[in-house]
C-alpha cells in the first residue's frame, strides 16, 4: 500500500464484515448470506420474510466471505499494523454475535498451528519483524498490556495465578513510556494493569497465553465468561531516531467485544440481567463513539463507558480505526444477522 494511502485511513473508520463458514453439524444449504460482492456488498436472505422483504443488501468497505483464510483477513489490515510503527494509534474491534468467529478471528484457533493464527499473533510478529529492518534508524521499545472489562469492571489478565504478582520489569522502561504513576498511560486509566516490556514474539506468545488462560479461568468462573466481557490487548511501542533523536509513540488495541445479542428479558435474571445490560449499554456507546468520529462531530460521548473512556486516546483525532463485523449464516442467526450488519451501517 502507498504511504499517501495509509495516511488516507486516518480519521476514517473503516468496516469489514467476515462472514464465518457453515460449521459440522450446521445445515449446508440454508446459509442466510447469498452472495458475497467483490465491491463489500452482501446479500442476505431472511427466509422468514416473502418477496422482495426477504432480501437485503449491506455495503462495506470489505466483506470476507465464509472461504477467506486468516492470512488473507491478516493481509488486508496489514497496513493499519505497521502504522503502529510510525507513531498511529490503531483501534480493531471484533464486533458480532457469540459465535459468529470474534476470537476466531482476533486470536485465532490452535496456537500450535500458524495458519490459523489470528490477528493478534500475526500482528506483534509483523511489528517485531519491522522494527528489526529499521533497527539502524530507529529504536523501538514495545509493551503489552491485556485487560478484560467485565460488568464495566477493569481486569488485569496479565497476573501470573490469580495472584497480583507482577513480571519483572526495569524501572527505566515505565520512565521511558511515561507510565510510571500507572495511573495515566497514554489517556489510558486502568489502575494497577501490568504493562509487560516485551523484546521477542516469543514473549508476546507466552504473555498471550497467560492472558488467555486468565480469561477463561477468571475469579468469577461463570462459564464462558469470555463471551459477556470484552478483552483488549494493546501493544504501545516508542521509537526513538537515532540520529534526531525524535521521540514518538503509538500504539495497537486488539479488541474481542463481548457478544452483542440481545438478551430476552422475560427469559434472563440476576447476574445474567445485569451482564446483558452492561454489555449493550457498553456496545451502544461504543457505536455512538464511533458515529459521532465518523461524522465529525464536535462532542464525542467517550464518557458513557468503560470501553470508550480507557480507548478514548486510540479512538480519534491520530488514529486509525477498524471495525470488523462478523455474522454467522445459521438460519437462527437471521435476527443477529440483520442487527449486527445495521450496527455496523449505523457506525461507518
Ligand atoms: P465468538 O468469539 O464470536 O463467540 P468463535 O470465534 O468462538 O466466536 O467462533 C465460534 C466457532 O466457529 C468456533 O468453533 C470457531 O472455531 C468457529 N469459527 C469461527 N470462525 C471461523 C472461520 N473463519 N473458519 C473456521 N471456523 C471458524
Ligand atoms: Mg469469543
Amino acid at each position: 500500500m502507498l504511504f499517501n494511502e495509509v495516511l488516507d485511513l486516518k480519521g476514517k473508520i473503516r468496516i469489514y464484515c467476515r462472514v464465518r463458514p457453515i460449521l459440522p453439524g450446521e445445515s449446508k444449504d440454508q446459509s442466510t448470506v447469498d452472495y458475497v460482492g467483490e465491491n463489500g456488498s452482501i446479500l442476505i436472505v431472511n427466509s422468514l420474510r416473502k418477496g422482495k422483504d426477504s432480501k437485503k443488501v449491506f455495503s462495506f468497505d470489505k466483506v470476507f466471505g465464509p472461504t477467506v483464510s486468516q492470512e488473507q483477513i491478516y493481509t488486508n489490515i496489514q497496513p493499519l499494523i505497521r502504522s503502529v510503527l510510525d507513531g498511529y494509534n490503531v483501534c480493531i474491534f471484533a464486533y458480532g454475535q457469540t459465535g459468529s468467529g470474534k476470537t476466531y478471528t482476533m486470536s485465532g484457533y490452535d496456537l500450535n498451528t500458524k495458519e490459523t493464527w489470528g490477528v493478534n499473533f500475526r500482528a506483534i510478529c509483523d511489528l517485531f519483524q519491522i522494527s528489526k529492518t529499521r533497527e539502524d534508524v530507529i529504536e523501538y521499545k514495545v509493551g503489552v498490556q491485556m485487560i478484560e472489562i467485565y460488568n464495566e469492571q477493569v481486569r488485569d489478565l496479565l497476573v501470573i495465578d490469580g495472584s497480583t504478582k507482577r513480571y519483572p520489569f526495569e524501572f527505566s522502561f515505565y520512565l521511558q513510556f511515561n507510565i510510571y504513576n500507572n495511573t495515566q498511560l497514554n489517556g489510558l486509566t486502568v489502575p494497577d494493569a501490568s504493562w509487560v516490556p516485551v523484546s521477542s514474539t516469543q514473549d508476546v506468545l507466552d504473555l498471550i497465553r497467560i492472558g488467555q488462560k486468565n480469561r477463561i479461568v477468571g475469579p468469577t468462573a461463570f462459564n464462558e465468561r469470555s463471551s459477556r466481557s470484552h478483552s483488549i490487548l494493546t501493544v504501545h511501542v516508542h521509537g526513538k531516531e537515532l540520529v534526531s533523536g525524535t521521540i514518538f509513540k503509538g500504539s495497537l488495541n486488539l479488541v474481542d467485544l463481548a457478544g452483542s445479542e440481545r438478551m430476552d428479558k422475560s427469559k434472563v435474571q440476576g447476574d445474567r440481567l445485569k451482564e446483558a445490560q452492561y454489555i449493550n449499554r457498553s456496545l451502544s456507546a461504543l457505536g455512538d463513539v464511533i458515529s459521532a468520529l465518523a461524522q465529525k462531530s464536535t462532542h464525542i460521548p467517550y464518557r458513557n463507558s468503560k470501553l470508550t473512556q480507557i480507548l478514548q486516546n486510540s479512538l480519534g483525532g491520530h488514529a486509525k480505526t477498524l471495525m470488523l463485523v462478523h455474522i454467522s449464516p445459521e438460519p437462527d442467526a437471521i435476527g443477529e444477522t440483520l442487527s449486527t450488519l445495521k450496527f455496523a451501517e449505523r457506525v461507518a
